[in-house]
This record gives C-alpha cells, structure tokens and sequence, in this order.
C-alpha cells in the first residue's frame, strides 16, 4: 500500500514543495542571500518569495479556481524603492520559468492573498526563516484545507534525513499525508518510493523525548522546564526550527512537542500555515494535535487559528498526561 499518487491534488503538492525546496537549496548556497526585515519585522528571504511566486504560479496553472493563503505577500517587493530584492527574485524565478517578469512574479505572490474559506490552500514557502539563515532546520508546508479541517499535507524538510533523522548526511525527505490514508515519506530528490511513518510507542513518560523551537521567544523556556519536572525530569528538549517538528515527531525522533505562549506575546493566536501540514501528517502517522486546553485546532477561523492557545502535540500515547501536566503550569 502507498498513497495514491493519481490523487491531482497530492501529485500537485510533492511536485510543488520539490521544485520549492530546489529554489531554496540552490539559494541556500548562495553568499548574497541574507534575510531582510520584512515590515512587520519578521524576517524574510529571497528564497521565501520565489518559492511562494513558483508554488502560487503552479497552483493556478493547475487548478484555475483555487484559492491560496501563503505566508508572504508582495507588497514589500514592490515598494522597496531599489528594487533588489525583486531583481533577485526574478532572477531565481526565471531558472524555473523562462519568460516571468517582476510584474509576473508579484502578481504570482499575490496569489496567495486568497481569502481563506470552505476549501482553500495554505503555503509557508520558507517555515522556519531563522533556521533557514542558520543553516540548520527549516521546512516548505503546504495543505489543503476543506470544511475547517486538514485533509492533506506536504512537509519538505531538506535538512533532515531520508528517515527524518537529524542526520549530519542529510539529502531531505518529503512527508506526505492524505486524511484517513496513513502518513508516508520519500527522499526529497529522486523519490525512490514511499514508505510508511508512525509515531513512537513510548508510552513512559518520563522517558519521553520533548521538541521545542530554537527561537526562545516562540515559546516560554521556563514553563517547558517545569513541564519536564512535572513528567519525570526529562533529558533537554531537543531545539529545532518549523514543522521539521512535525517530521520529526511523526516518525518516532520524538513524544512530546509544545509551543507554550511567550512571556512577551501571551495573546498570539498561531498562524494556519505554521500548523496546517504538520498536524496533519502527525495525526496520520498516529500522534495527536491539540491547543493547549486539549482542543482540537480549528482551521476554519480565518489566517489564525483564532480559536486555540498554543499548541499540544504527542505520540497520541502520552497525549493525556502531556495536557494535564500543562494544565499544572504556574
Ligand atoms: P518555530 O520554528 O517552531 O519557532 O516556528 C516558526 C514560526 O513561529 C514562524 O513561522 C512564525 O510564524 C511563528 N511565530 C512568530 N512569533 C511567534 C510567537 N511569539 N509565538 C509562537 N510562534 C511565533
Ligand atoms: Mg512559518
């Protein structure tokens, strides 16, 4: 058994997130790349906006009514006053599609200003934009979206290994799921055919093994301290940048992930292309996703899950003991 590679939506998005994940390797090797200050102050690289402009371009050549929410927009790139940065986006762009223009490729951006609503795409071009710069995890999510529920999802994690290990040989790996059919994962460059990824069994938890992000400030550092105390003193957390999380998790590298509310943004609501692929390939590969409170995320409420605190995320064994140690926090 293996997922049905005639489904057009789940061959579109393998082929989509691996022609992204070539754009921001061949960026990623590259000295002139550096990650720019978006004006939210969020950082943003050349690699995030030409994977978006790709991915975007070939949604809509393949499905002419989609609807697609990304992450990015180009608005920046067009009122950047040198135009720079576009000139290098164009420039990558064009490896991929010949004729585009700058005008083609902000309007293919732009694609992804859709209004999210009943079925609808999301796409984080470059999830993990600070691991990206450090040369260490980042990842290329894209989901589809129907009824306020994941129904399919594609993580390109290219610094992972083929088995979803932090391997020092990492050649990458694809982690697909379609709901109700079983998560699977292939080598990111050559598919060489799929295989089936589950969870850990673990079901001790104060052997549990945590994943928490690098960036301190996406979490509360002290609360996940007192969380490892309250399930057995558990070793440190392992620290990794975007969904590579999620791909992790679901093929056993883990038990538990949780990204608690920071000191400095208790009220941030989690954006759906932060989420939308990796719980869904957690679920089917057995784990389980909740908010904080031990809710399901709700993606039918708009680019945020506006819905849900924080997010709770397990091998599905230890999923209980996870949210009532979170409900002790001080
Ligand atoms: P990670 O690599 O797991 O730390 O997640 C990266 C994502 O965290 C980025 O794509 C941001 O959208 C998101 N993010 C930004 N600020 C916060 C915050 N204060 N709390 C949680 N996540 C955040
Ligand atoms: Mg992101």
């Amino acid at each position: 058994m293996s997922l049905d590679l005639r489904m057009p939506e789940l061959n579109f998005a393998l082929a989509a997130v691996r022609v992204a994940a070539e754009v921001a390797e061949r960026l990623a090797a590259r000295t002139d790349v550096k990650g720019i200050e978006k004006s939210d102050l969020s950082p943003v690289t050349v690699a995030d906006y030409a994977c978006q402009a790709l991915v975007a371009k070939k949604l809509v050549e393949t499905f002419p009514a989609v609807v697609l929410v990304g992450e990015e927009d180009a608005g920046d790139l067009r009122a950047e006053a040198s135009g720079e940065t576009l000139s290098l986006v164009t420039d990558i762009v064009r490896e991929f599609e010949g004729g585009a223009s700058r005008e083609n490729v902000c309007d293919w951006i732009d694609v992804g200003n859709g209004e999210p609503g009943d079925r609808f795409w999301t796409l984080d071009p470059i999830d993990g934009t600070k691991g990206y710069l450090r040369k260490e995890q980042y990842a290329i999510a894209l989901a589809l979206i129907e009824g306020g529920e994941v129904s399919l999802g594609v993580l390109g994690c290219p610094n992972l290994g083929r088995d979803c290990t932090l391997d020092a040989d990492a050649k990458g790996v694809l982690v697909a799921a379609v709901r109700g059919e079983g998560c699977w994962r292939t080598a990111l460059k050559d598919g060489d055919g799929m295989d089936r990824v589950r969870v850990s069994t673990c079901a001790d938890s104060s052997s549990a093994r945590m994943l928490r992000s690098v960036e301190a400030g996406h979490t509360n550092v002290d609360q996940i301290g007192q969380l490892s105390e309250l399930l057995g003193s558990l070793a440190e957390p392992v620290c990794l940048d975007s969904q590579a999380k999620y791909a992790v998790l679901s093929a056993g590298g883990g038990e538990l992930l949780v990204r608690l509310l920071s000191p400095s943004k208790p009220d941030y609501r989690e954006k759906i292309w932060d989420q939308a692929a990796g719980s869904i390939v957690l679920e089917e590969a057995g784990g389980r996703v909740t908010d904080l409170a031990g809710r399901p995320l709700d993606f039918g409420q708009g680019r945020s899950l506006a819905r849900n605190r924080g997010v709770c995320a397990s091998n599905g064994i230890l999923h209980d003991a996870l949210l009532e140690a979170i409900g002790k926090l001080s």
